[in-house]
């Protein structure tokens, strides 16, 4: 199974969207992830279960 899954997302800053790689091996995860456009950071809350993504939440 792959466990790698690709999502997009889109920055609370400047609502640019851009895709992002979710490791699905875990079941509850959060980030900090650059803003590939404005650069300002964007905490990500994940659900996930394996090789699926379940919910993504954004917050600045
Ligand atoms: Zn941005």
């Amino acid at each position: 199974m792959d466990l790698l899954v690709e999502t997009e997302i889109a920055c609370p800053h400047c609502g640019e969207l851009f895709p992002l790689l979710v490791d699905t091996s875990q079941r509850e995860q959060t980030m900090v992830e650059d803003c590939s456009v404005c650069c300002r950071p964007i905490n990500l809350t994940l659900a996930c279960r394996p090789g699926e993504i379940l919910d993504v939440r954004e917050s600045d």
